[in-house]
């Protein structure tokens, strides 16, 4: 286990009930391992306890066999990347420079990049293929490139564990895939391991080696893609009608049915 959560239970102050509760969770090194599950579930609140940002009240939250609040900023930083939707500062700013965020970790106080960090800089902006935007202001960019800019910060910091936060929430069908793609190619090569939460569950389904189903606080399922997307447990996990359809190399496809009669999830 590379990263991982041992029968956590956590609650947000003034919150009268847990935000998870008794949730195992046990990442292999090198995997790709998607958190799903309905809003509210939790899945957001295992990604702070695997940064260190929270910590939980019962149990362990681990990150390279330490505690992952143990972990200095800076330290954690050389092993562990997050890619979300945003976080950057209101201020002009090019995707080189973006990218450059990412070498800090390696970097003393006020120390400029070596030449080593600019040449893994650049590499970092051609596996993304942004090189010829290098030089662009990150607000200029779309959608789908501002992603991958983000995605060339977090390999900057040559990861062994690469954390996404619904990195692909905004992007179309096309660009979403585009992204994962890149994700999985850069990944499976370097031997990284990928957690990564999201919405799109039949995306995961061809990403992921392995799915966590979460519901209310809990884990409802854990397993390979097809063991997880069944339509009992997704109709549990999301209290509505869903079908599963095979569709063979492009995985499994959750479709949400039509509700007869009652009301949908609040
Ligand atoms: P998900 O990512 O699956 O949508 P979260 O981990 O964000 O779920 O939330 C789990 C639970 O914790 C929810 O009940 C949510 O309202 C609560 N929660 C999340 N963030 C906070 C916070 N900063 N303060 C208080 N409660 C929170």
């Amino acid at each position: 286990m590379i990263c991982g959560l041992e029968e956590v239970a956590f609650r947000y102050p003034g919150r009268s009930a847990n935000a998870l509760t008794d949730v195992d969770l046990a990442v292999a090194e090198g995997t790709h391992v998607a958190l799903v599950g309905p809003n509210g579930a939790g899945k957001s609140t295992i990604l702070r306890l695997l940064t260190g940002v929270l910590t939980p009240d019962v149990g362990k939250a681990t990150v390279l066999g330490h505690a992952a609040a143990d972990w200095k900023r800076r330290d954690l930083a050389r092993h562990v990347a997050v890619v979300s939707q945003g976080g950057e500062a209101e201020v002009p700013i090019t995707v080189r420079e973006l990218v450059g965020m990412g070498r800090h970790p390696y970097l003393g106080a006020w120390s400029p990049l070596t030449r080593e960090d600019h040449a893994t800089v650049d590499a970092c902006i051609d596996s993304v293929d942004l090189t010829e935007l290098s030089a662009c202001d990150i607000r200029e960019l779309s959608g789908g490139e501002l992603q991958r800019a983000r995605l060339a910060r977090a390999l900057a910091q040559e990861p062994r564990i690469l954390l996404l936060d619904e990195p692909t929430a905004h992007l179309d069908l096309g660009h979403e895939a585009g992204f994962m793609e890149l994700v999985s190619q850069y990944t499976v090569q370097q031997g990284v391991t990928v957690v990564a939460v999201t919405h799109h569950l039949n995306v995961s389904a061809r990403f992921a080696d392995r799915m966590v189903l979460l519901a209310s606080g809990s884990v409802l399922r854990e397993g390979p893609p097809g063991e997880v997307l069944t339509p009992e447990l997704l109709e549990a996990a999301f209290h509505w009608p869903v079908e599963v359809v095979d569709l063979g190399v492009l995985g499994r496809h959750a479709i949400a049915g039509t509700r007869v009669s009652g009301d949908g999830p609040s």
